[in-house]
């Protein structure tokens, strides 16, 4: 089997096109756009990248976009103010803080400072929380754009074993909390499981989000499996993913190639977020 190729890109921009046209109805409704600010502290040139591609993604769709650079200096307590600001800000829908933060800011307290509703990242607990309760909730982005990937091979996830390795807050969780959403029977696997070859050989849909380059091989591949790579992994100047591409696309039925599978995804899911919130709180007539 060759597997096809699930082209992150091409997905990307079709949903890009159905957010332009809820933008575009929002801000005939509300008479105005929605808003996402972007908050970044200090000068990490990865950030800098991230955050200019999601300044230019708003811009695409016809969201408004706010960006704040803050000293890489910059106190806790002012950015807490910042986050109470635009918390405030009626035209800010989604607040975004580029992470990582400097050492010296608590993160986890920073997360918990964004209004709930304008979490657009899905990392406050509220959030968390309401995802695993299985309630409506602005969920993480990545991890929202891998379930969109699966379901764009049109395969039927429900009854489905899904296998996740990886469990971290920002994918590995709540991947798995996704895909059970979607009635697939789920594992999670971590760096102390045993047995992942076995395990990942049992799976119908099998997401890596390691960060460990082609971790993944072929052996751990079920024929006919959806493989989904979140990882990115740089080495030599060259972009890996955690799975090893060419041996799992002879098993796979579809795949999910790096760079140009997940990666595309995240910013539209946020944009998506971003959308959401502002059409919630338009309906909540905030
Ligand atoms: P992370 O916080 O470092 O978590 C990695 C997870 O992999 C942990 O749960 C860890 O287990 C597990 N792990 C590590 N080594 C393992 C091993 N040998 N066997 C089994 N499990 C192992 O990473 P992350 O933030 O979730 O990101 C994962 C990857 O996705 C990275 O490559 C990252 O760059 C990429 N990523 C991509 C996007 C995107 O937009 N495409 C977004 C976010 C992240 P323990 O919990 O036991 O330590």
């Amino acid at each position: 089997m060759q597997a096809k190729i699930i082209d992150g890109k091409a997905v990307a921009e079709r949903i890009r096109g159905e957010l332009k046209v809820r933008a575009a109805e929002f801000e005939k409704k509300s008479g105005r756009k929605s808003g996402l600010a972007v908050v970044l502290v200090g000068a990490d040139p990865a950030s800098q990248v991230y955050v200019r591609n999601k300044i230019a993604g708003c811009e695409q769709a016809g969201i408004n976009s706010l960006a704040h650079y803050l000293d890489a200096d910059t106190t806790q307590d002012a950015l807490e103010a910042l986050i109470d600001k635009l918390n405030a800000d009626k035209n800010v829908d989604g607040i975004l803080v580029q992470l990582p933060l400097p050492k010296h800011l608590d993160e986890r307290r920073v997360l918990s400072r964004v209004a709930v509703g304008k979490d657009v990242d899905g990392f406050h607990a509220e959030n968390a929380g309401a995802l695993m309760l299985g309630e409506d909730c602005l969920a993480a982005c990545t991890p929202s754009g891998s379930i969109e990937l699966i379901k764009s091979t049109g395969v039927d996830m429900a009854g489905k074993n899904a296998v996740v390795i990886g469990r971290s807050n920002i994918v590995g969780k709540p991947v798995a909390l996704l895909l059970l959403r979607e009635n697939c029977t789920v594992t999670i696997c971590h760096s102390k499981t045993q047995n992942i070859a076995q395990i990942a050989k049992t799976a119908d849909i099998l997401v890596a989000a390691i960060g460990k380059k082609e971790f993944v091989t072929g052996d751990m591949i079920k024929p006919g499996a959806i493989v989904i790579d979140v990882g990115i992994n740089r080495h030599e100047g060259k972009l890996y993913g955690d799975v090893n591409f060419e041996e799992a696309a002879k098993l796979a039925s579809h795949i999910t190639p790096v760079p140009g599978g997940v990666g595309p995804m995240t910013i539209v899911m946020l944009l998506s977020n971003t959308l959401k919130a502002a059409e919630l709180s338009l309906k909540a007539g905030r």
